[in-house]
């Protein structure tokens, strides 16, 4: 098949390679053309203020429609894109669709945007986001990055000078997976963050397990003490939005409060007519 489809093809498939290391290959292969043939899609999960119940906004999660395979998780394909740089091309397609979408809402709901480490640390990265803020017209204090820990350390100084530029801009940055990665804390102080996310692994049974509880009401007392809002992730019962709700948590996002699903499910919160919690949960 390789040969079939002419000269100027990458070879993926070469004599002795393991089965492994060829599905790699071949993955690697369609995400460089995956944007291009429109396999890249956007599904949102709303944000919701805890104490209102009305949806504050959106993270735009990517979904890829891959051939012969259907969606395959960004977990699994993330990685590959990162490692062969293809990441770029991918993420600059996510934030110019999510800044373009969110521009149409009639409602200036948040759009949160995942960025990778690689994306983070490529000159120009900064530059990116302010032209697509440019060409989507849409306010920059809408746009949220969320960034993880690991994305941070592999060079400090960069990823700061980058997150300090696009602060400046208006946009608004979030540690995401807070809780999984090295040093949060001492990155809480250098890097200007506006929100945390509490990972989805420590508000699963919040309500029931003493360990989570202690975890998850120590970093809301940090989020009040270093003036940092806090977002609980992977809200799946209304036992631990209850738990979230009695501790004062702002914001919550998961199962309970609305699956990711493409924007029109959720046309109502972007025109206006918002939906409270107790609609969404019921
Ligand atoms: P994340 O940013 O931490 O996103 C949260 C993940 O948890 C999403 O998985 C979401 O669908 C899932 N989730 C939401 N609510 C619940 C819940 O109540 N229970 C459980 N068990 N899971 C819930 P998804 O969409 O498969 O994305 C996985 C990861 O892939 C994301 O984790 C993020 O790190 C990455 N990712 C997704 N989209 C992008 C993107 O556009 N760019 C980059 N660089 N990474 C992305
Ligand atoms: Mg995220
Ligand atoms: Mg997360
Ligand atoms: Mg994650």
């Amino acid at each position: 098949r390789a040969k079939a489809e002419g000269r100027g093809t990458h070879r993926f498939y070469e004599s002795g390679m393991g089965a492994e290391v060829r599905g790699r290959r071949l993955m690697e292969h369609e995400l460089r053309t995956a944007v291009a043939r429109g396999e890249m899609s956007l599904v949102y999960q709303p944000q919701l203020a805890v104490a209102t119940g009305t949806i504050v906004g959106f993270e735009a999660l990517l979904r890829w429609n891959r051939p012969a395979h259907g969606f395959v998780s960004p977990a699994l394909f993330i990685p590959v894109a990162e490692e062969t740089g293809t990441i770029l091309q991918i993420g600059d397609w996510v934030l110019r669709t999510a800044c373009a979408e969110a521009a149409g809402w009639r409602v200036p709901l948040r759009v949160a945007v995942n960025v990778s480490a690689v994306q983070l640390h490529a000159p120009g990265f900064a530059d990116s986001v302010e032209a697509v803020l440019a060409e989507t017209g849409i306010d920059p204090r809408r746009l949220e990055l969320e960034v993880t820990e690991t994305a941070l350390i592999r060079d400090i100084t960069r990823a700061l000078a980058a997150l300090t530029r696009l602060k400046q801009l208006g946009v608004k940055i979030a540690m995401d997976d807070f809780g999984t990665g090295y040093s949060s804390l001492s990155n809480l102080r250098a890097f200007p963050f506006d929100r945390i996310k509490i990972d989805g692994s420590f508000v699963q049974s919040v309500d029931a397990n003493q360990q989570a509880s202690a975890i998850v009401r120590a970093i809301l007392e940090l989020g009040r003490g270093l003036d940092l809002a806090i977002l609980a992730e992977g809200v799946e019962t209304k036992a631990e939005l209850g738990f979230l709700g009695a501790e004062l948590c702002d914001e919550v996002q998961g199962y309970l409060l609305g699956r990711p699903a493409p924007i029109e499910t959720f046309a109502a919160a972007t025109r206006g007519e918002a939906a409270d919690l107790g609609t969404l949960a019921a």
